[in-house]
């Protein structure tokens, strides 16, 4: 299933190719302070393919906070996050945000509330390896 995102102003967007197609799209409500401000809710699957077009990179912001390890892709124009990116071990993993889809059925999605407080950078670094989108080119970075 290819499907297709983009910041409210379309600046960021992008193509997800999903395969095999979803039966249900996982929706993570992240508790975070920043998540709870920026209407953070996030899905991945480690199987799919993300390509990302940044049309103007002076209108984006790439915020960190916390353990650093993930950045957050904002931007200005819209003040939209559309997608998070994590290095690990040179790859660059993503997740990208369910209010950055575009025409999916919300029968489809499947919401979970998530709190990562806890987590050591260890054990973080784990998960993303193992649930982030694995597979991400981003032109223009
Ligand atoms: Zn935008």
């Amino acid at each position: 299933m290819l499907i297709t995102g983009q910041c409210q102003c379309g600046n960021v967007s992008f193509n997800l190719e999903w395969l095999p197609d979803p039966t249900r799209i996982p929706a993570w409500a992240c508790a975070c302070s920043f998540c709870q401000a920026h209407k953070g809710v996030w899905t991945s699957s480690p199987s799919a393919d993300l390509k990302v077009k940044i049309s103007n990179l002076a209108l984006l912001t790439r915020h960190t906070f916390g353990t650093r390890t993930a950045e957050f892709l904002i931007c200005k124009q819209c003040e939209d996050t559309p997608l998070v990116t994590s290095e690990i071990d040179g790859r660059l993993y993503a997740v990208v945000n369910i209010h950055a889809l575009q025409g999916i059925s919300p029968t489809l999605l499947k919401y979970f509330h998530s709190n990562f407080d806890g987590e050591s950078v260890e054990e973080r670094t784990e998960r993303r390896r193992r649930n982030w989108i694995a597979n991400v080119s981003i032109n223009g970075l």
